[in-house]
């Protein structure tokens, strides 16, 4: 599952460095694209693509994952339509100089929450498939 790539990664804080993550990202050739990765970043997403969906993108908050991104996409309604409780979304000087000590501190401990969360979750994903999976076989044995 996708628990590997759940590491924690301080410098996702900045928002350059997340637009920096985003290689070979469709929307930034298209010039009226809602969702480039300038746009992208700014929302609190970096690129976190997968084999299977190459557009998955995942805050670095909340760590909510989209993905089939269409160029009139708008990263921040999609933002707030999945997830409106996100720490990111309702801190007031997120993206600008005067974001206060309190405001990082409070982003901070909510995303680390959020992700011990979030791992726990694919933890909890994985062994019931696996439950599945063995009782499937089980039930082989006995009929
Ligand atoms: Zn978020």
């Amino acid at each position: 599952m996708a628990s590997e790539s759940l590491k924690y990664d301080f410098s996702m804080n900045i928002e350059k460095n997340r637009r920096a993550t985003f290689v070979d990202w469709p929307f930034d050739e298209d010039d009226g694209s809602k969702c480039t990765s300038d746009k992208m970043a700014e929302a609190g997403f970096y690129h976190s693509p997968t084999d299977r969906d190459p557009d998955v993108a995942r805050c670095f908050v909340c760590f909510k994952e989209l993905e089939g991104w269409e160029p009139e996409d708008d990263p921040w309604q999609e933002h707030k339509k999945h997830s409106p409780r996100c720490t990111f979304l309702l801190t007031k000087n997120k993206n600008s100089e005067d974001i206060t000590i309190e405001e990082f501190l409070d982003i901070e401990v909510k995303r680390q929450e959020n992700r011990v969360n979030k791992i726990l979750q694919n933890s909890i994903k994985e062994f019931e498939d696996i439950a599945k999976t063995v009782r499937t076989e089980m039930e082989k044995l006995v009929h």
